[in-house]
């Protein structure tokens, strides 16, 4: 008999290097600055929402695109922070987590064979999405300083082939937060070429030094061309309940809702029902988790600098900083963060996994510093000790 053996699709998919780290990190119990996920409490009241939903019952299917609770408090937030007119009714899919809704773009929005425009380095899940979606991840290069592109270089990618744009502001892993001027930009292609952006905005309040987030949706003309995806996860510390959403014109919200019925019917009930708690916290909220991001970014450069690691740019937004290991005597980041991970007990991933090709990121590493002022002292502890040890 024929052995079983993976799909073309399925063999495609190379395994996240951030949950090996994640595993390799656990094997060896470091730190976990690999994977972005908070070691801090998700909020009180959302948290008492979710178990309120829960005891009241409310642990049945959902609406499939969603409950309307939830619906309803992000329209009102979208309008609230942006000025976004929302309709709870035709313009919103709530998926599970960020992840999901990318997935549902790229398979509701292209077709097999379209190109998808990606910029580099990239957070690893859109190469994937694409796959899904049998679609070809296009590469456009971010570069430092200020992680920006060139305007040439991205005028050239755009082919009769291209239907989408991938735009994530805050970015991971560059904390890169894409300027009016940049957005402007790419909105001018994607009109000019009939082509779509999925922008990936799950950091929108983790943003520094009185950046502001713009949604691509607010520049003019891409109201209607344009998918914003967004979660729960990063916002409210909850990255384990997996709720998250696009929201997209009507058509096109028809279209992420079909694919979203036959993947995953709906996100957890009760998590969406606390969603929609979460979503109606109050401004204060959002100053002080970017007040709370601002003091852990500054101890985290800190213990960078302590350990003779100079930070590629500092970030404007998201949680993560990349760095280039040669300070350590590493040319190579794979090693890097393998050292780091065994022998230092902190583990990072490395910056080599958010780019295409090798070359560019091979002697980086990528740190999250999404944790306790006191887990980042403990890592500041380690890495100083390997950075001034025998080896
Ligand atoms: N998008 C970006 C840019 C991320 O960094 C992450 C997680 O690290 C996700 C999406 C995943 O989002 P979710 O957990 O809501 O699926």
């Amino acid at each position: 008999m024929d052995r079983v053996r993976a799909s073309a699709t399925a063999a495609s998919l190379t395994e996240s290097v951030i949950r090996e780290m994640t595993r390799l990190a656990l094997q060896h119990d470091a730190i976990n600055l690999a994977q972005g996920f908070p070691d801090f409490p998700a909020p009180e009241q959302v948290k008492r929402a979710a178990v309120a939903a829960i005891e009241a019952d409310q642990n049945q299917y959902p609406i499939t695109w969603g409950q309307r609770s939830i619906r309803e408090a992000l329209a009102d937030k979208y309008r609230h922070h942006y000025g976004m007119q929302i309709d709870p009714e035709r313009n919103v899919c709530v998926t599970c987590g960020a992840t999901e809704a990318m997935i549902g773009a790229m398979v509701g929005c292209v077709d097999p064979g379209q190109e998808v425009i990606v910029f580099e380095p990239f957070y690893e899940n859109y190469g994937a999405a694409a796959a899904i979606a049998g679609a070809s991840p296009r590469y456009v290069t971010l570069r430092e300083p200020g992680w920006s592109f060139d305007e040439a270089e991205l005028a050239a990618a755009f082919t009769s082939a291209t239907r989408a744009i991938v735009v994530n502001t805050p970015g991971n892993p560059t904390g890169k937060v894409f300027s009016r001027e940049e957005l402007t930009a790419i909105a001018r292609l994607c009109e000019r070429h009939g082509v779509l952006a999925i922008t990936d905005e799950i950091y929108e309040h983790i943003v520094y030094d009185g950046a502001r987030h713009i949604p691509m949706a607010t520049i003019p003309g891409m109201e209607d061309r344009t998918i914003t995806i967004s979660a729960l996860s990063k916002t409210y510390s909850v990255t384990g309940w997996r709720v998250g959403w696009a929201i997209a014109p009507p058509d096109l919200t028809d279209a992420i809702r079909r694919v979203h019925d036959f993947v995953t019917v709906g996100a957890p009930t009760p998590f969406q029902e606390a969603g929609a708690v979460a979503l109606r916290l109050p401004d204060s909220y959002y100053q002080r988790l970017a007040a709370d991001y601002t003091e852990r970014r500054g101890l985290m450069l800190g213990v960078l600098a302590a350990a003779g690691l100079r930070p590629a740019t500092t970030p404007a937004g998201a949680y993560y900083i990349m760095t280039d290991a040669s300070a350590l005597g590493f040319a190579d980041g794979t090693a890097a963060a393998r050292a780091l991970t065994v022998k230092a007990g902190v583990a990072a991933v490395p910056g080599s996994s958010f780019y295409s090709r090798p070359g560019p990121g091979r002697s980086m590493i990528r740190f999250s510093y999404s944790k306790r002022l006191a887990t980042l002292r403990e890592a500041g502890r380690r890495l100083a000790e390997f950075s001034a040890g025998p080896g």
